[in-house]
């Protein structure tokens, strides 16, 4: 079975028309500002995606765009202007950033009432607490959790093995899973086996960002597997020169689970539909 991200969002988006409908009776329009530095490429794109569902359904869209130069002081002061803007409900500052940018001091300085990515230490700290606490987790996580449900794959007493423990990912989904009392462990570069643990794992994730990381023989037969992975490998056949590929071997796996999202079209686009949610929860706590 395919996990559908890109049918699965579009069901995500269309539930949360009638909250914004609502919103707007009381004469508040949901309102997101990106704050974009440079040009990256890569950024660009899922930046365009992310305005497309804030258009679909209703939920205003600004893009601010800042040269290389910036500094973190300078971020940090375009930051508290949306922070004191009433008007505003939800700030993302796209990443990556320059190198010179302090991501730590940036992440501090985005009020957590308007920090739809969840990532701020307010926003993780109450995930930490339990399922009624995630007002505002980080959007990756949440997009997996929700498309996992979707398809109702069951959460509880399952064996989950997370591989990669990033900040945006690999750790706040592991805790988005504990909270769903799933029995979880998270592997890393510094994992001794990564294939000893992979092959128990009745739902494996992957969000390292390497091309065929897991192999066929890492896999149990009937997993679920979710692949957060996005490279971009050469491609010829391409007109751009390049395909999008995850970190797992789809061909041969696919055949071996009983679930697996493709990439593209799994996780990506119920990440940005989970961020679509967070954008109306903020607009909603805010507003009360
Ligand atoms: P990240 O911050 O670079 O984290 C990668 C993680 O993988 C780290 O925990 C790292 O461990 C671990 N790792 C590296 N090499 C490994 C290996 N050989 N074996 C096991 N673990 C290894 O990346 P991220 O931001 O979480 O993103 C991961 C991937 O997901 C990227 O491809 C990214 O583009 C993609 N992504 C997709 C979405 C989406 O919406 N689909 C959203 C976010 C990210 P150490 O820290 O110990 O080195």
């Amino acid at each position: 079975m395919l996990l559908d991200g890109t049918k699965t969002a579009q069901k995500v988006l269309t539930r949360s028309i009638p909250r914004i409908e609502a919103l707007k009776k009381r004469g508040i329009q949901p309102k997101l500002v990106i704050i974009m530095i440079g040009d990256n490429a890569a950024s660009l794109a899922y930046i365009r995606q992310k305005q497309k569902f804030c258009e679909q359904v209703g939920i205003i869209y600004e893009q601010r765009n800042f040269d290389t130069s910036i500094t973190t002081d300078e971020l940090i002061i375009e930051i508290q202007k949306v922070n004191t803007d009433a008007s505003i409900h939800g700030l993302i500052v796209q990443l990556p950033v320059p190198k010179q940018i302090n991501i730590p001091l940036i992440i501090r300085a985005i009020e957590p009432k308007k920090d739809v990515d969840g990532f701020t230490a307010y926003n993780i700290g109450k995930m930490f607490l339990s399922t009624e606490f995630e007002h505002l987790p980080p959007a990756t996580p949440k997009g997996i959790v929700e498309l996992l449900e979707e398809y109702k794959v069951p959460l509880e007493g399952k064996e989950v093995v997370i591989v990669g423990h990033s900040n945006i990912v690999g750790k706040p989904v592991a805790v988005m899973l504990m909270n769903r009392n799933a029995t979880v462990t998270v592997c890393h570069y510094y994992t001794k086996d990564l294939a000893e643990h992979t092959k128990r794992a009745d739902i494996l994730i992957v969000a390292v960002g390497k091309p065929k990381l897991i192999t066929e023989d890492m896999v149990k037969k009937g997993a679920v597997v979710v692949d957060v992975g996005i490279n971009r490998v050469e491609d010829a056949s391409k007109k751009q020169g390049f395909s999008l590929v995850g970190d797992v071997d789809f061909d041969s796996i696919s055949k071996k689970t009983s679930a697996i999202t493709p990439v593209p079209g799994g996780v990506g686009p119920m990440t940005v539909a989970a961020l679509v949610e967070n954008i109306i929860t903020a607009t909603e706590r805010l507003s009360t």
